[in-house]
Parts: structure tokens; sequence; C-alpha cells
């Protein structure tokens, strides 16, 4: 495949991107961009000023931070004011407080600028909410991939508590409920499937079943 393609992946929490998206790059050669570690970056960096969690808070934070992505040998090492924040931005309480961060328009400007710019290039696929709706609507490829709520939370839950976390199913499927919610209904940016994005319901199929999906659909290109 001569053509460097640019690749949105778009979806509900937990529905596989960012495993999908990380294996698929490999195989093509191609970078993997996480575009919800950058929102997830901001979160951390909120939480860290230890106080009260308001917009006035967030967007305080945002003139200051420096996200960089580094991608080598399939693997993302995330920094934030160049300190590796990887494992950091993945815990429940960034998760929690990450669709309040992610709905303000200074934060959203900030990562959607950085974003454009390291999709540049082509050879990149990028995971995230409004990549094919706004960052790049003209990707070559848009894929829009989803599961049922259960099979999502169920994804999350045994990812969590391999990390040692003590959160109840339910719990979980609760908040990933309450963030897709926020993802869909905000003002700037939300969630939606554009017309022109392939549907890949991931619910019942391996990760190897989705990866071949959609190599299969970058191969048409
Ligand atoms: O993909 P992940 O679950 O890590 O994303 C964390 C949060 O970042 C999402 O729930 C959403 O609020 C926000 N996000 C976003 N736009 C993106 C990627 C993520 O608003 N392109």
């Amino acid at each position: 495949m001569a053509k460097q393609l640019v690749v949105a992946i778009d979806g509900p929490a937990g529905a596989g991107k960012s495993t999908v998206a990380q294996l698929a790059a490999k195989e093509l050669g191609y970078t993997y961009i996480d575009t919800g570690a950058m929102y997830r970056s901001v979160a951390w960096l909120t939480l860290q000023q230890h106080q009260p969690v308001t917009d006035e808070l967030i967007n305080s934070v945002v003139p200051d931070i420096d996200v960089d992505l580094q991608y080598a040998d399939g693997k993302t090492t995330v920094l934030v004011n160049g300190e590796d924040v990887s494992t950091a931005i993945r815990t429940p309480e960034v998760s929690h407080i990450v669709s309040q961060v992610a709905a303000l328009a200074p934060v959203r400007e900030k990562m959607v600028a950085l974003q454009r710019k390291m999709a540049e290039r082509g050879g990149v696929i990028l995971d995230g909410r409004d990549i094919a709706s706004h960052v790049l609507p003209n990707a070559d490829v848009k894929i829009y991939l989803t599961a049922s709520v259960e099979a999502r939370a169920r994804r999350r839950w045994t990812e969590l508590k391999a990390k040692g976390y003590d959160m109840t199913l339910k719990e979980l499927q609760q908040d990933i409920e309450a963030r897709d919610k926020a993802d869909m209904e905000r003002e700037i940016s939300p969630l939606v499937k554009v017309d022109d994005a392939t549907l890949l319901d991931t619910t019942g199929l391996t990760i190897e079943q989705v990866v071949r999906r959609i190599l299969d659909i970058c191969r048409r290109h």
C-alpha cells in the first residue's frame, strides 16, 4: 500500500479503539495517536492541583500544559511537561472527570490543533470521539467502533481488575454510561457517527477479528 492513509477511529468508551488501533498501526507501519490520552493528560494535571475541580481550574492548566505522545515499537508514552504519565492517566479518578475536561473549548482548541499537526504527514491512525466529524473530516478511512454497554464495561473492568483496582462491574458500567452521555450530548464536537464512517460492532468479536476488518477496509483504499 503506497499511500500513507489518515485513518480515523471514533466510538464510545471501552469499544476497544485503542487496542485495535494500536495493533492495526503496527501492522501497517503507521503511527498511532491516542487522542483520549491527551484529554486524560489535562484531567491528570487538573487533579495535580489538589483543588476542587471546576471549569475555571481546568482552563487554568491549559496554557501551560505541554502534551507529547511518543509512539515507538507499538507502544505510546504520554509525557506531560516532560513527565511520563502513561500509567497515571488511566486511573478511575482521571476517567471520572475527563468528560468534564473534554467539554471545554480552550481544552479542545489546544488539543485539536496538536492532533491536526501530528496527522499532517499521513500514515497515522487516530482514535477518539470527534476525529472524523471535526479533527480530520477529510480522513481517508473513517470507522465507528462500538459494542454493547455490557461488553464495554466488562472489558474495562477486566483491565482495571488486572491492575488491582477494586470497582464493581455495576459501578464501572454506570461510569461508562455517564461518560458516553456527556460525550454525546456536549455542545462542542460531540461523539457522533458520521454518515461516511463504517460501523463496526465489536460485541462478540475477538481483537484479531476486529483488527483484520480494519486492515481490510484500509487495504481497499
Ligand atoms: O478514549 P478515552 O476513553 O481514553 O477518552 C477519554 C475521554 O476523552 C472521553 O471520554 C472523552 O470525554 C474525551 N475525548 C474527546 N475527544 C476525543 C478523545 C477523547 O472528547 N477525540
